[in-house]
């Protein structure tokens, strides 16, 4: 009989990683996977099914592996997001808190063309902060975000309903 396939039989979790009491979601399990891997992509883009999407724009590092292969199935052009100072050409930037201090995220200005509809793809969806930045650097360009799609949500930081108070729609595949 064939296994039916769910996503969290194909993530780890992994204590104290990077620091003591973190437990850290890995995704390379899932990415390594073939069946796995497709699911992933086949279920990230179900809810768009029928939508204009013009682009798609992914979180460095592991969303650049989902968001390529989301762009790929659409046949759309893919747009980078990158921690400061990645980025060759001319970039806007983000500023965004992390737990203990702050970040930047940045796009190349000519990677959203305004009224660009946009699909914004990660891995893992935490306190919300990594995307919000992202869905602002899209905006900031003139692009509009049709959704962010996640492998992973964790409710518990509250992530979705920072995003869904932008009025971002929020999807993910498991929590
Ligand atoms: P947020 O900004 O929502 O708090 O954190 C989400 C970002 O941190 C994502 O870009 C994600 O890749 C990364 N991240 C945070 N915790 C984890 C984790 O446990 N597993 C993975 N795979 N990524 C994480």
């Amino acid at each position: 009989m064939i296994k039916r396939l769910d996503v969290r039989d194909y993530i780890r979790t992994i204590p104290d990683f990077p620091h003591e009491g973190i437990m850290f979601r890995d995704v390379t399990t899932l990415f390594g996977d073939p069946r796995g891997f497709r699911m992933a992509i086949d279920l990230l883009l179900h809810p768009y099914a029928g939508l204009r999407i013009d682009k798609v724009a992914a979180l460095e590092a592991r969303g650049f592996i989902l968001g390529g292969a989301v762009a790929h199935q659409l046949s759309v052009g893919f747009a980078p997001i990158r921690k400061k100072g990645k980025l060759p050409w001319k970039t806007i930037a983000q500023e965004y808190q992390l737990e203990y201090g702050e970040a930047i995220v940045e796009v190349h200005e000519d990677a959203i063309l305004p009224g660009e509809q946009v699909l914004v793809v990660d891995d893992l969806l935490a306190t919300g902060g990594t995307a919000e930045a992202g869905i602002k650097l899209i905006e900031r360009l003139g692009g509009e975000v049709v959704g962010c799609c996640f492998v992973i949500d964790l409710p518990d930081l509250g992530g979705r309903s920072r995003l869904e108070a932008l009025g971002v729609d929020v999807h993910a595949l498991c929590a």
